[in-house]
């Protein structure tokens, strides 16, 4: 059975145009839970850390300064079905695919400036959000 449970960061290039406030508004219209949050800065040793699963791929030292570039938004959310319906609610990877109305389509820019991450597994959620927060901080 799909957990409950998925982690989001709002990336640095959502943070510096202001849409905080905008994106955590559809976050909630969609029917998510914020169990845990806050604003955050990754070094680039823990962005590095975070997307380890790509260090092999093209853009890993793009994305690790990118996300080191600027605060964060780091947040655990619950719904029914968690980690898809959110895969849902963000949308492609690259904006230029994702579907109207969702978050990357609205406000990402480009494929590794694309506003959002969300967890692509029960598993990885469980991961992600233990990487930014202390278990006794989720209630
Ligand atoms: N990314 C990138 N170029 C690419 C693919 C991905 O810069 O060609 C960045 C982008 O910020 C993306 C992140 O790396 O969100 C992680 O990639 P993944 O394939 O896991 O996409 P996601 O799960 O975030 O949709
Ligand atoms: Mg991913």
């Amino acid at each position: 059975m799909a957990g409950n449970k998925t982690f989001t960061m709002i990336k640095p290039d959502a943070v510096k145009a202001g849409h905080i406030g905008a994106i955590m508004a559809k976050i909630n219209e969609a029917g998510f839970r914020i169990v845990a949050m806050k604003l955050t800065k990754l070094s680039p040793e823990k962005a590095g850390e975070f997307y380890a699963v790509h260090k092999e791929r093209p853009f890993y030292q793009e994305l690790v300064d990118f996300m080191s570039s600027g605060p964060i938004v780091a947040a655990i959310l619950e719904k029914d079905n968690a980690v898809e319906d959110f895969r849902t609610l963000i949308g492609a990877t690259d904006p230029s695919k994702a579907a109207p109305g969702t978050i990357r389509a609205l406000f990402a820019t480009s494929i590794g400036e694309n506003a959002i991450h969300g967890s692509d597994s029960d598993e990885n959620a469980q991961i992600e959000g233990s990487f930014h927060f202390a278990v006794t901080e989720m209630f």
